[in-house]
Order: C-alpha cells, then sequence, then structure tokens
C-alpha cells in the first residue's frame, strides 16, 4: 500500500523585542539566572500586564508578509495549565481572535512551487526554563513572559522537504523583516511538527502525532521521517491503533527517533478564557499603516533582480535565500561593478571555496574586497585567470587586505599599455641580438622564444598584445 504524509507546523518565533511583551523587563539572553524578572513576569499577586506595542508591531509586519488578514479588534486569552516554569498557572495567549488570520506562504521543491496555508498567527507570552541538575530541578524564569509569534500553518505540506523549504522560507521571512534573530539554537525560532499518514487517494484524516521542540533542520526532517516510518510500519503490521494516538512526542537526537512523551491536550482541556487583566486590543489605522510599511521580502527582491540587473532565475534565487548573502551582494554593488560580475565572483567564485563551517556571515573575504577584486577585473587591471589567484591568497591570509600590494607583490597586474610591453620587448631583443637575426634571416620558430622571453618579464601582461607588438617590432 502506498502512503501519503500530512504535515502542519506550529513555530514559535521569539520577536527580538528590547523589553518582555507585558512588563518592562529586558529579553536579553545569557543572563544570569532569574535576573530579568519582576513581579508581573513572577506571577506576583496584583500585577497587571500591559501589552509592548513593539511586540504587536512586528506581528502586523508579519502579516503584511504573508498577506494576511489582519484583526483590528483582538483579544488575549488566559491557557490555563500547570507546569513549573509557568508561575501564574496560566499563559497569556490568543485564542478565539488572534491578531493575524489567514495567509500563505510559497515554496519550492524541486522546481515545483507551491503554495502553503498559514491559519494563522498570534501573539503570547513564553515560558521559563526548567534546569534538571542531578537530584535537583531549578527553575530560571528570565525568558518568562518574552513575547512569542506562534505561526500555524494548514496540513498543507506532504514530505518532509516540504516542511523544510516552508520553515526556510518562514525563518528568512521573519529575518528579512527583522522581528527576530530567529536563533534556532538559542531557541528564538523553535518549531512543533503535526505528522499523520493516509493511504494515498484517501481523503479522511487519520491521528496526528505531534513532535514538540525542534530546533534544527535536520532534526526536523529526521524526525519526521522516522515519524512517517513509525506510523507506517503500525499501519502494515495492523496495530496501527494501539501504536499511533493523539499524543506528544519528543525527537531524540542521539538514537535518531521519537519518543512518546504525554498525552495531547485539547484546546477543552486548556479551559481558555479572555484574560480580565488585559483589555482588549484595538489597532487604529496609522498603527496598521506604520507597521504594514515592511523591507523587501525575499520572493520580491528575487524578481527585482532578474528585472533590474538581469540576472538568472537561479542565481537570483541563491542570492536572496539568506539575508547574510543579500546584505553581501548589495554591498558589492555599492562599489562600482557590474551586477554580473559581482555574481559570477560571490556565487561561482567564492561560494565555492566555503568549506565546513565557514560561510557568507564569516567569510574570510569580505563584500568590499571582493568587489575592489572584480573592479580591477573589469577594467583590466589584473587578468581573469590573476583574479582567481588573488581571490586564492585573500582567502588563505583574511588579515592581509590591502589587495593593491597584494597584487604588487606577486605580479599580478596586466600590463595593457603598449608603451611599458614596448620597453620589455626593446629590452629582449636587445639581449638576444643574434637570435633576432637568425629570425629575420628566416628561423621563424623563434618567435615562441621571444613571447617567452617578454611574458616572463611581465607577469600578467596581455599575450594578444604581445604578440601583434612582437611581430611589429621583429619585422622592421
Ligand atoms: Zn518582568
Ligand atoms: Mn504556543
Amino acid at each position: 500500500m502506498n502512503f501519503e504524509t500530512i504535515i502542519g507546523l506550529e513555530v514559535h518565533v521569539q520577536l527580538n523585542t528590547k523589553t518582555k511583551i507585558f512588563c518592562s523587563c529586558p529579553t536579553s539572553f545569557g543572563e544570569h539566572p532569574n535576573k530579568n524578572v519582576c513581579p508581573t513576569c513572577l506571577g506576583l499577586p496584583g500585577a497587571l500586564p500591559v501589552l509592548n506595542k513593539e511586540a504587536l508591531k512586528k506581528a502586523i509586519s508579519f502579516a503584511t508578509a504573508i498577506k494576511a488578514e489582519i484583526n483590528q479588534n483582538s483579544i488575549f486569552a488566559r491557557k490555563n495549565y500547570f507546569y513549573p516554569d509557568l508561575p501564574k498557572a496560566y499563559q497569556i495567549s490568543q485564542f478565539d481572535i488572534p491578531i493575524v488570520g489567514k495567509g500563505s506562504l510559497d515554496i519550492e521543491v524541486n522546481n515545483i512551487q507551491k503554495r502553503i496555508g498559514i491559519t494563522r498567527a498570534h501573539l503570547e507570552e513564553d515560558a521559563g526554563k526548567n534546569i534538571h541538575d542531578g537530584a535537583f530541578s531549578k527553575i530560571d524564569l528570565n525568558r518568562a513572559c518574552t513575547p512569542l509569534l506562534e505561526i500555524v500553518s494548514e496540513p498543507d505540506m506532504r514530505n518532509s522537504d516540504e516542511a523544510i523549504a516552508y520553515l526556510k522560507k518562514l525563518h528568512s521571512i521573519v529575518r528579512f523583516l527583522g522581528i527576530s534573530d530567529a536563533n534556532m539554537q538559542e531557541g528564538s525560532f523553535r518549531c512543533d511538527a503535526n505528522v499523520s499518514i493516509r493511504p494515498v487517494g484517501d481523503y479522511a484524516l487519520y491521528t496526528r502525532v505531534e513532535i514538540k521542540n525542534l530546533n534544527s533542520f535536520r532534526f526536523i526532517q529526521k524526525a519526521i521521517e522516522y515519524e512517517v516510518q513509525r506510523q507506517i510500519q503500525a499501519w502494515e503490521y495492523g496495530n496501527y491503533a494501539e501504536e499511533v494516538y493523539q499524543e506528544t512526542r519528543l525527537f531524540d537526537t542521539a538514537k535518531g527517533i521519537t519518543k512518546s512523551m504525554r498525552g495531547k491536550e485539547e484546546s477543552a482541556d486548556y479551559r481558555y478564557f479572555p484574560d480580565p487583566d488585559l483589555l482588549p486590543v484595538f489597532i487604529p489605522d496609522s498603527l496598521l499603516q506604520e507597521a504594514s510599511n515592511i523591507p523587501e521580502m525575499p520572493d520580491e527582491k528575487q524578481i527585482r533582480y532578474i528585472k533590474e540587473y538581469g540576472l538568472k532565475e537561479y542565481d537570483a534565487h541563491v542570492l536572496t535565500s539568506n539575508l547574510e548573502m543579500v546584505h553581501y551582494f548589495e554591498e558589492m554593488l555599492t562599489e562600482n561593478i557590474t551586477p554580473q560580475g559581482a555574481v559570477r565572483w560571490l556565487t561561482s567564485e567564492l561560494l565555492g571555496k566555503f568549506k565546513g563551517e565557514v560561510n557568507i556571515e564569516n567569510s574570510p573575504v569580505k563584500a568590499k574586497t571582493l568587489a575592489r577584486l572584480v573592479q580591477y577585473v573589469e577594467n583590466g587591471t589584473i587578468t581573469g585567470k590573476s583574479g582567481k589567484e588573488l581571490l586564492d591568497i585573500i582567502f588563505n591570509n583574511p588579515q592581509n587586505t590591502d589587495i593593491d600590494a597584494i597584487i604588487q607583490q606577486y605580479g599580478l597586474k596586466q600590463v595593457n599599455d603598449d608603451s611599458a610591453i614596448l620597453e620589455i620587448i626593446a629590452n629582449v631583443l636587445a639581449h638576444n641580438e643574434d637570435k633576432v637575426q637568425e629570425y629575420r634571416n628566416g628561423k621563424e620558430k623563434l618567435f615562441g622564444f621571444f613571447v617567452g622571453q617578454v611574458m616572463k618579464m611581465a607577469k600578467g601582461v596581455n599575450p594578444t598584445k604581445v604578440n601583434e607588438l612582437l611581430k611589429q617590432k621583429l619585422t622592421m
């Protein structure tokens, strides 16, 4: 039997506001435990939450980027559950009316475009952190009450490649918007995956299993693939009903398997109700307008690069794949070089040298330096071949950024100027008078010898020019 996979994703994005969502404690990461806390985020009786306007604006920017409906009137709700890192015993979240309604996001897998629906995105507060330390469990509430945007997709993805494409697109959108650093290691971009299977041709939705707190693209892919196989096997062995039930599972990164964590709660279990401490949120038109003024998103950028710079679709795609690449490319273009030159030297030459941990973010060759190199190739100061040699040198000696000195030191300068070449030719001919005589008497194969001598004295000299001028001089 052939099966189809159904995947829906919930992503928690930590918004990069300076202060928490309902109090004015700082959101800085890596502080001493329980330093960034106050009566509100500690959940002390009588302390009142106040919504952070910046968090609201960032949610509106996100809605604009995915062309989603925005609810100008929305409300916050209490999601009740008891857990040690949640001092109030409820999380302030949104339920009935989230700020961001239906939207969508386009992905591409194997050259096939697909639109993935986004059901909603709502603002909520994060919980603190439990730290299990031997016989003790400790609680750090620095993270409690930091702003999250939870983005919920439709169950529109059919395999792990589509899930990863969706997540990478979402990751790049929040980074292009500048609303989150989306650092996956620090947990500012984490994903829960809802996975189910069904026989191909069947349109019912079967039991879904939620895999929680995945924080790397590689683990997400592995977790989904493992879970799909587990469910297919259960179906094929006839124990699907016993093995696959609505639950939350965790991915064991060391063993590469998903493990049962707890039964999945339904929304009724949370006893949601409107938070009486927070006023309903109303977004005036002026704020809507201000916050929906967003920077250029990756898709638009790609289209503009193709139209404005005449780039190939593939190159435009590579260049807009992440924010660092865009910054690098656009910084190169501030120098006086052609976009084609910039693309070629960036994508075919520089990216080809990246290995292991080296990437565009920590590239040993900075954008301005590479742009200078391209400029020198384009204006004929050095040949393309010398350009590659130069790139090799600066890539391996990142502390030496004085490319003019390197060009001098390695004799990479292309000699185009006739008088300089003529001077070298005169010099060579003067030192080889006997051979000049032989050549003039008919020993034409000596020509190659003269070319070799001239080229040796002037590395980077333009060979066509040498041939031409040498012919002239020898036949005089
Ligand atoms: Zn606080
Ligand atoms: Mn949530």
